[in-house]
């Protein structure tokens, strides 16, 4: 759910003035505010009395379904009480999740992170990540390959693409079929860094393969 409420703020100059800030964002409900957030304009306020613009900081809890991503963030002063706030965290979840429907219930861990910026540069990096995602899918059928997804809260866990290309008429992710869809996809386009890297990783670690499988 998407909450906004009206907050008190101080402006660097001093001067107190209240505005209406966003506590909670629901991007099923309100897919436009993922953009307004990575443009970095959410909770951005301008002081009536001296105009100066700046970002109020708030706790806010980012919710996005489909992403399979719940992010308490807190202020960056909380950084030093990050023990405190894991604490509360874990607690408010619980209490949220007892509240859902049984198969709504959510199968993920929820990100503590402080302060609006690390958000923001994680759904950046994201969003990267789903660009090359889409030049793998266009070529996907040019090329040979098939495409494997995995869930996306195992992917942002592993740090890797959650579209994964294997060669044409495979169904089942091993370690050999991967690379060797990798090599395939990083042969049509040497820009694709995200895969480039799971690549590299991949056939330094063979284990991961174990992890993909859980
Ligand atoms: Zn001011």
């Amino acid at each position: 759910m998407t909450i906004s409420n009206i907050e008190e703020i101080k402006c660097p100059n001093g001067h107190i003035f209240e505005a209406q800030l966003l506590s909670a964002i629901s991007i099923s409900e309100n897919p436009e505010l993922k953009e307004v957030l990575i443009a970095g304009e959410i909770n951005l306020v301008s002081c009536p009395e001296c105009g100066e613009m700046f970002y109020a900081e708030c706790f806010i809890l980012y919710h996005d379904s489909k992403n399979e991503l719940i992010a308490f963030v807190y202020p960056l002063s909380f950084q030093n009480q990050a023990a405190q706030c894991k604490m509360k965290m874990c607690k408010e979840f619980e209490l949220a999740l007892e509240n859902f429907e049984e198969k709504q219930k959510i199968k993920y861990e929820p990100l503590l992170l402080f302060g609006i910026e690390d958000l923001i540069i994680l759904l950046r990096s994201e969003q990267d990540i789903e660009d090359e995602e889409m030049i793998l899918k266009y070529l996907a059928s040019k090329i040979l390959l098939d495409t494997i997804k995995i869930v996306p809260s195992l992917a942002r866990k592993l740090g890797i693409p959650k579209v994964l290309p294997v060669p044409k008429g495979e169904k089942s992710i091993e370690t050999k079929s991967l690379i060797s869809g990798l090599q395939i996809l990083i042969k049509h386009n040497a820009n694709l860094q995200h895969y480039i890297e799971f690549l590299d990783k991949i056939s330094k670690h063979k284990t991961i393969i174990a992890d993909l499988k859980k």
